[in-house]
C-alpha cells in the first residue's frame, strides 16, 4: 500500500500527511481550504476530493464533524459521495472524531458497496500528529484493521481495536468525557487547597502520590506555576482546545441519549466547559484553563 489519498489537512491532517510522506508513501490530498493545502508541503495537491480518492490504495479523511464525513462519503445533494466512486480495492479510514451514528451509517454504506472501511479517531493531539506518535482507536473488522496497520503505524505508535464499526468513536468519546471530568476535578481540588493557604505545587505532589493521582496531575497540571512545558505555564495557549472538548462532550451527551445512559458527571463537565467558554471567551484556550473557573493565583507571583 503505497499510494494514499488524504482529505482534510488541518491541524491534525496536515502533519499526519507529512508523516506518511516521510515514511515513503505517495500522498495526493485535498482540502476545501487552499491555505491548508498549500501548508501541507510536498503532498500532491488535488482539485477535488474525488481526484484525491482516485487510484489510491488507502483513502484517509480527517474532518471536523459528522456532517462533513457524511457529506464527503455519502454525498450532499451537490456532489456524489466518494463511496459511489471509490475503487472497491481502496481501503477507507476515517480518522475524524464524530458521532458513532454517523460513523456506523457511513460504514454500512461502505459495506453495501463492498468497500472496506474503518473508523479510527485519534488521541495524542497536534503534538502526537507532528511526532507520529498518535494513538488510533479503531472500529471495524479485524481483517481490515490488519490491512490498515502499516499505514496507521506510519502516523502513530499505538493502535487499539475497540470493536465493530463505530466502536472507535464510542471509546474515544468515553475517554475524553473522563478526561474532562478528571481535569475539572483536579482544578477544583487545587483551588480548594490554595484557598486554604496550601502551595499548589506541594498539594500536587501529595495528591500525585496519593489516591487522587491522575493524568492531569501527573503530566498536565492546570495550575499556573506548578509545572513547566504545559499550557498552564503559557497562559493556556496550545494544547487541546476548550472548543474541541466542548464538541467531544456534546458527542458524549448524544451518545448517552441514544443508549439511555445516565452521565451526570459528563453533563456537569459539559456545563462547566460551556460556562467557561461563555465567561472567559476561552474557546481557543487549552482545556486545562478550566482552572480559571475556580480562580487561579500564579504561584510564581
Ligand atoms: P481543523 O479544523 O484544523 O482541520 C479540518 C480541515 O478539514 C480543515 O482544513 C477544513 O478546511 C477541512 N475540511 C472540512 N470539510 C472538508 C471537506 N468536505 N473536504 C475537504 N476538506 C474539508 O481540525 P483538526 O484540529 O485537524 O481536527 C480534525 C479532527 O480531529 C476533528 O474531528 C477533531 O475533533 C479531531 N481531533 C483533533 C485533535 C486536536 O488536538 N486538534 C485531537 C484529536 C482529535
Amino acid at each position: 500500500m503505497q499510494k494514499v489519498g488524504f482529505i482534510g489537512l488541518g491541524n491534525m491532517g496536515g502533519p499526519m500527511a507529512s508523516n506518511l510522506l516521510a515514511k515513503g508513501y505517495t500522498v495526493q490530498a485535498f482540502d476545501l481550504s487552499a491555505a491548508a493545502l498549500a501548508a501541507a508541503g510536498d503532498v500532491e495537491a488535488c482539485e477535488s476530493a474525488a481526484q484525491a480518492a482516485s487510484g489510491v490504495d488507502v483513502l484517509i479523511s480527517m474532518l471536523p464533524a459528522g456532517r462533513h464525513v457524511r457529506g464527503l462519503y455519502l454525498g450532499d445533494g451537490n456532489q456524489a459521495g466518494l463511496l459511489d466512486i471509490v475503487d472497491p480495492q481502496t481501503l477507507v479510514i476515517d480518522c475524524s472524531t464524530i458521532d458513532p451514528g454517523s460513523a456506523q451509517a457511513v460504514a454500512a454504506a461502505a459495506a453495501q458497496r463492498s468497500v472496506a472501511m474503518l473508523d479510527a479517531p485519534v488521541s495524542g493531539g497536534t503534538g502526537g500528529a507532528q511526532n507520529g506518535t498518535l494513538t488510533f482507536i479503531v472500529g471495524g473488522e479485524a481483517e481490515v484493521l490488519a490491512r490498515a496497520t502499516p499505514v496507521l503505524q506510519a502516523m502513530g505508535s499505538n493502535i487499539f481495536h475497540a470493536g465493530d464499526a463505530g466502536a472507535g468513536q464510542i471509546a474515544k468519546i468515553c475517554n475524553n468525557m473522563l478526561l474532562s471530568i478528571l481535569m475539572a476535578g483536579t482544578a477544583e481540588a487545587l483551588a480548594l487547597g490554595v484557598d486554604q493557604g496550601l502551595d499548589p505545587k506541594v498539594l500536587s505532589d501529595i495528591m500525585k502520590a496519593s489516591s487522587g493521582g491522575n493524568w492531569a496531575l501527573n503530566v498536565y497540571n492546570p495550575y499556573p506555576g506548578v509545572m513547566d512545558n504545559v499550557p498552564a505555564a503559557n497562559n493556556y495557549s496550545g494544547g487541546f482546545l476548550v472548543d474541541l472538548m466542548r464538541k467531544d462532550l456534546g458527542l458524549a451527551m448524544e451518545t448517552a441519549q441514544a443508549s439511555g445512559s445516565a452521565i451526570p458527571m459528563g453533563a456537569l463537565a459539559q456545563n462547566l466547559y460551556q460556562l467557561h467558554s461563555a465567561n472567559h471567551g476561552a474557546g481557543a484556550l487549552d482545556f486545562s484553563s478550566i482552572q480559571m473557573m475556580y480562580g487561579a493565583k500564579d504561584s510564581r507571583d
